[in-house]
């Protein structure tokens, strides 16, 4: 597999179709495979910490989700040629799934926000079964829970959407815990799948802008975004052989 070096995460360089394929051959697999999304917010995280770098390390599938990591790759010169927004690959993922009725459990967000989603995506894909829903604010105590109610269950896929880096070391402390055979890290994603949360129009999107559409719709990330150029200048400082 093509994997490109960004500041110390390696992600896998292919498009959507080839994504889905290799999900659905690691959900045969049933060891509980996981992908992870990391946008240039992850990356920067996990120069500084170990176990959210250790975390995506292990991961199946390392997708890379924001524009800033392509951005970053091109100054570092090796290009990632695939931008696979970690929404995109689940959305087109579940769209295959629902052919052959496979199940979904999600994971994550605030309390009725996945029951939210629950209802949406099984209008959305009529042959998908979802077959079962947590919040995201469980307990260190309850994790035997939420994973018994998950391994009832035995879902193909989890949708992950525990915020990072809490969702990353999640999924590599219990993989080997769960009966399952997929899951995906995708933060905000429950938030936009249940309708709290407006995604970005298409053509924001295209514009590689979706972030500056989440600036304006939510201010208060200003806080998260101003660290964002520091993974442009972290690639320009490499390249330069700082
Ligand atoms: N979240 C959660 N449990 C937590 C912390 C966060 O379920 O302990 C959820 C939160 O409700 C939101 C999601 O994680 O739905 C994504 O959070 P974040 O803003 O970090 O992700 P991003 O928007 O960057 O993808």
């Amino acid at each position: 597999m093509n994997r490109i070096d960004v500041l110390g995460v390696e992600f896998d360089d292919m498009d959507i179709v080839a994504a889905v394929e290799l999900a659905m051959g690691f959900m045969e697999e049933r060891r509980c495979a996981y992908a992870v999304t990391p946008n240039p917010e992850i990356v920067l995280e996990c120069r500084k910490n170990r176990k959210l770098a250790a975390a995506v390390r292990a991961a199946d599938m390392v997708l890379p989700d924001g524009v800033g990591v392509i951005y970053a790759s091109r100054i570092l010169g090796t290009p990632i040629k695939n931008r696979l927004p970690g929404i995109d690959f689940a959305s087109a993922l579940m769209a295959r799934m629902s052919e052959c009725g496979k199940k979904v459990f999600l994971l994550g967000a605030k309390s009725g926000v996945a029951e939210l989603a629950a209802e949406r995506l099984t209008e959305r894909y009529p042959g998908l079964e979802i077959c079962g829903v947590n919040d995201g604010y469980f307990a260190q105590e309850d994790n035997e829970l939420v994973l018994e109610k998950i391994n009832a269950l035995s879902p193909d896929l989890i949708l992950v959407c525990l915020g990072a880096p809490r969702q990353e070391i999640w999924m590599k402390n219990n993989a080997e815990l769960l009966n399952a055979g997929l899951m995906i890290g995708l933060g905000g994603a429950m938030d936009v799948y249940a309708g709290v949360v407006e995604r970005a129009p298409r053509k924001w999107r295209k514009l590689g802008l979706e972030w500056l559409y989440r600036l304006i719709k939510e201010p208060r990330r200003i806080k998260r975004m101003i660290k964002l150029p520091g993974i442009l200048f972290a690639a320009l400082w490499r390249r330069i052989g700082g």
